[in-house]
């Protein structure tokens, strides 16, 4: 009997240990690319929300910064590009994906994000005590628009409300012509909207269009998921987002349900922007819930 015991005891302490590593395991494969958009500017990928960064004299400014387990990999990444001192951490919006290495980063940079950005981190600090201290807060807030003068780029950070969630920021190099527009674009792909952190299908739609309006063809813009992309791929994901949302509107509206819908489908052309993470059925659920 004892034997039995022991080797059970065995058993789960072995089956601990193989969750934890799987767990820590999770970014072991994950690469930093590093990619030379323009001028001072890069782009980081690795796992969650592209990283932006203005690198030059002044030292390096970073627009958010993945998750924590990747800051040692982001680090090594930005000192290839520049060896300079990290002063600024931007924050697109407060999803952990974006701004998980926050309380890390946030020892040396000064963290500038939306005022909703830093409420939240806020509330969910005194709910949960293990989330993101005051190392990961934002230490500058702004309430519609902040400029960053920094590497000879006048930077600026725009508030757009609704959308993804409440508290997203647009930002524009403007001497540089390049838009890191968080997560109002996928791009390729569906997005994912946070309804419940505030933000909407229509407002969503609607600051993907204002964005549009405003770049250029020779613009860069780095997506808060997807590859590098231009003003080319921003107007066929706002297509997308008009197409799609009528589509699935006008299917309620004629009396279907949800699941009709998801097993009608959004047609051939929309086939590609399905993921791991919003596939077909889960953008329809989103439009259909929002619709009254
Ligand atoms: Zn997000």
């Amino acid at each position: 009997m004892i034997l039995i015991k022991m080797l059970k005891q065995t058993l789960i302490m072995m089956l601990i240990c193989t969750g934890i590593l799987s767990a820590q395991g999770r970014f072991d494969n994950v690469e930093i690319k590093t990619t030379h958009v323009r001028g001072n500017i890069y782009m980081l990928e690795g796992k969650g929300g592209n990283i932006g960064v203005c690198a030059g004299e002044d030292g390096i400014l970073i627009i958010d910064d993945q998750f924590a387990e990747l800051a040692d990999k982001i680090k090594a990444a930005l000192k290839e590009i520049n060896p300079g001192e990290l002063k600024f951490l931007l924050n697109t919006h407060v999803h952990g994906d974006h701004i998980g290495g926050n309380s890390i980063f946030g020892k040396v940079a000064t963290i500038i994000a939306h005022d909703n950005i830093r409420n939240r981190m806020i509330d969910k600090f005194k709910e949960d005590s293990t989330a993101q201290g005051k190392n990961g807060w934002p230490v500058i807030t702004f309430d519609k628009s902040l400029t960053v003068h920094f590497n000879n780029e006048t930077i600026e950070v725009m508030h757009f409300p609704k959308g993804h969630t409440d508290g997203d920021a647009v930002i524009y190099f403007k001497d540089a012509n390049i838009v890191h527009m968080g997560d109002h674009m996928f791009s390729g792909l569906f997005p994912y909207i946070d309804i419940n952190s505030g933000g909407s299908v229509d407002g969503y739609i609607k600051n993907v269009d204002a964005v549009l309006a405003q770049v250029n063809d020779s613009t860069m813009i780095i997506p808060g998921h997807g590859p590098l992309s231009t003003k080319k791929e921003l107007t066929v994901f706002s297509h997308m987002l008009h197409k799609t949302t009528k589509l699935i509107r006008d299917m309620k509206s004629s009396g279907m349900t949800s699941d009709e819908i998801a097993a009608e489908g959004l047609g051939d052309e929309w086939k590609s922007f399905d993921w791991g993470f919003i596939p077909t059925e889960r953008w329809i659920e989103t439009i259909y819930s929002s619709t009254k």
